[in-house]
């Protein structure tokens, strides 16, 4: 990881891996950087259906972008991973220090994307991995024949009940609001499933338990009244999982880049405000976060960066 790189892209979900692609068909050279397996977000996700050209059975999240990793792969796109815990964006060259060293560029893609919003109960932090979840293909097999509850009306919450019904005898959807943000075609899938039942109007006040998760006390946000939904007793446990949207993985641009509600600005064309320093994906201001958007930002960035770079050359 030696010497100057052309383009340092941090992050390695779908938009990271698509500007991968385009930078090292520029024949740039390009560095990829992600703190644990690629894939971002997506990776977790059981099932795709709405990627263009994506019809392959048993393709999941994971599959996807790992053939996407692959793709950058063979572009010779390198690949580190590392935490980065601090960044210089001002000058001709971008530093990036990380556990494992410091890492130098021309040009900068922010391709961090987002992290799972907590459901905001109480005690939930004390139960996480001992019950409650952000990761229904991570964690949806220990629900088996069990209770299942799912905090959350987008298309996130929406899927992964669905998917959660293979594992759990039951899964309820607690959703603040009486309809649904879900795409129409999950919901379709989702008010079709016998093992799903939704409690509207409703949010999840607390979890409580002795080893895992037992009970989860849900409040009426219309009426004020709390409903204990118990584990039954030869169960032992139940599950509870979270889909209340995303917070962006921002923290080391604070100070530094234009943020809004914590995501970065961009325009158009990926730009920050900062020379050379681009954003793609869901860390960006923007109104529609899918797989298929994410790609197009990290394939515009990596563009954009290549006519950065031959434009102060
Ligand atoms: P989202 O669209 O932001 O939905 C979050 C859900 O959680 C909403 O129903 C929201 O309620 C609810 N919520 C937010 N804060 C809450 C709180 N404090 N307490 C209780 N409920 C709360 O998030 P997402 O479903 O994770 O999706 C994120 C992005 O990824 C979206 O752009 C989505 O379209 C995309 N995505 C796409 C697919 C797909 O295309 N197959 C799959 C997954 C995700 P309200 O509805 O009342 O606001």
């Amino acid at each position: 990881m030696e010497g100057l790189y052309d383009v340092i892209i941090l992050g390695g979900g779908p938009a990271g891996l698509s500007a991968g692609l385009y930078a090292g068909r520029s024949r740039l050279k390009t560095l990829l950087i992600e703190k644990g397996a690629p894939g971002g977000q997506i990776a977790l996700s059981a099932d795709v259906e709405n990627y263009p050209g994506q019809v392959l059975d048993g393709e999941t999240g994971f599959t996807l972008s790992a053939r996407m990793a692959e793709q950058c792969a063979r572009f010779g796109v390198e690949r580190v991973t590392d935490t980065i815990r601090a960044v210089q964006l001002d000058g001709a060259e971008k530093r990036l220090t990380g556990g494992k060293g410091e890492y130098r560029a021309r040009t900068l893609i922010i391709a961090t994307g987002a992290s799972p919003r907590p459901i905001g109960c109480e005690n939930e932090k004390e139960f996480v991995g001992r019950g409650v979840s952000y990761c229904a293909t991570c964690d949806g097999a220990f629900f088996r024949g069990l209770e299942v509850c799912v905090a959350g009306g987008g298309d996130s919450a929406v899927e992964e009940a669905i998917f959660l019904t293979r594992f759990a005898r039951q899964v309820t959807v607690i959703h603040r609001r009486d309809t649904l943000r879900a795409a129409k075609s999950i919901q379709e899938r989702a008010f079709a499933n016998p093992k799903i039942r939704f409690l509207w109007d409703s949010v999840v006040a607390r979890v409580d338990g002795n080893e895992a998760v037992e009970a989860v006390t849900v409040r009426n946000v219309r009426t004020g009244e709390t409903t204990v939904l118990r584990a039954p007793e030869e169960d032992g446990m139940m599950g509870l999982f979270g889909f209340v949207g995303y917070l962006p993985n921002t923290e080391l641009f604070a100070g530094k880049l234009e943020l809004e509600n914590g995501y970065i600005r961009t325009d158009g064309d990926m730009r920050t405000e900062v020379p050379g320093v681009f954003a793609a994906g869901d860390v960006r201001v923007k109104s529609v976060r899918q797989v298929v958007t994410a790609a197009s930002d990290g394939a515009i960035a990596a563009i954009q960066a290549e006519r950065f770079i031959s434009d102060s050359l």
